[in-house]
């Protein structure tokens, strides 16, 4: 468990970090989301025990990490920004040193690098010296140095970052599959990279937590059913005319035309009407087949217009 109590932290005068407070429960995975420069990764070297904070409290696992580092250190698992890879060591060399770090006696290395590059995917490179492993490979390589000493919580900073699709997908199941014995720290500055994986989380604007709330309530309040994409088989004019003489349809336009005798429209509405019924009756008359109908991605923004939205109001 992590607990995060009135955490400030300053630059010389800049404000990083203003009264941050939250905890992740055992077994929890959490993601800390929130723009560049919003304090994530202040706060995880905090937890960490890298970077002394200005006030505040931090316990992992009951011990607090201010007094008592190395014994908190133990707990943890980390995996920061940029990992620190000696890249002149091979992957076997470098988790040896992780081993020597963690304090794993001689006798069990063997058996706990073997573990974990099984775990990362890791075990056919484990020869290679890390200057030549791939962008991918290294953050697998990360991922492993963080898990040595199975430790109880790991702290992740966006795990994900510089990675191609193929290589986020991998990583996130791995991450995934983690959480099955860990409690999870892991920071984004994309919704939709924690959305699918996490179980809470505390979202990060300008040093202060503006959110914390499960994906599906955050989610759920600001879903955007005032703004519909849509692509439907038929006549592209008399579709478009058939959905602008919708009741509450603000605005109708085409956008593309991405399948032949198909065409994309976005619709707008006001925001009291929600009109998908309308529109599959209107098809269904005319008979146009809908081939895809959904309602705008939400993003970050949208979240923190809805949070800080919701405090002017309250002000009021
Ligand atoms: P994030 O990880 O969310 O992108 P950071 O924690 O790295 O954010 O940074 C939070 C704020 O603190 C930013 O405004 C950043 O410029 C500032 N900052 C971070 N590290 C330092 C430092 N070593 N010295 C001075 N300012 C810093
Ligand atoms: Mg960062």
């Amino acid at each position: 468990m992590i607990e995060v109590k009135h955490l400030t932290k300053r630059y010389g005068d800049h404000l990083a970090l203003d009264d941050i407070s939250f905890t992740v429960e055992d077994g929890e995975i959490v993601g800390f989301l929130g723009p560049n420069g919003a304090g994530k990764s202040t706060t995880m070297n905090i937890i960490t025990g890298y970077l002394s904070s200005t006030e505040g409290e931090v316990k992992v696992g009951g011990v607090d990490v201010l007094e008592n580092p190395i014994e908190a250190k133990k707990k943890i698992g980390y995996l920061p920004e940029v990992p620190p890879l000696y890249v002149d060591m091979t992957v076997q060399e470098y988790l040896d040193f992780a081993c020597d770090l963690k304090g794993v006696p001689a006798a069990n290395k063997p058996d706990t690098i073997e573990q974990v590059c099984k775990l990362t995917k890791i075990s056919d490179v484990r020869k290679r010296l890390i200057r030549n492993l791939s962008k991918g490979y290294r953050q697998r390589v990360g991922l492993a140095q963080a898990l040595v000493g199975n430790p109880e919580v790991l702290i992740l900073d966006e795990p994900t970052v510089g990675l191609d699709p193929k290589q986020i997908i991998e990583v996130r199941d791995l991450i995934k599959n983690l959480s099955k014995k860990h409690t999870i720290l892991l920071s984004s500055h994309i919704l939709q990279e924690v959305q699918a994986v996490c179980d809470k989380l505390v979202i990060i604007n300008h040093g202060r937590i503006v959110a914390i709330d499960t994906p599906e309530a955050l989610s759920r309040n600001i879903l955007q059913i005032n703004k519909l994409e849509l692509r439907i088989k038929g006549p592209k004019n008399a579709i478009l005319q058939g959905i602008q003489d919708i009741d509450g349809v603000v605005n109708a336009e085409i956008v593309r035309i991405r399948e032949e005798g198909t065409v994309d429209i976005r619709v707008e509405t006001d925001d009291e009407t929600d009109v998908r019924g309308e529109i599959f009756q209107f098809c269904a008359r005319e008979n146009y087949p809908i081939y895809m109908m959904r309602t705008d991605e939400i993003n970050l923004e949208d979240i923190f217009l809805q949070v800080t939205g919701e405090r002017e109001a309250r002000r009021r």
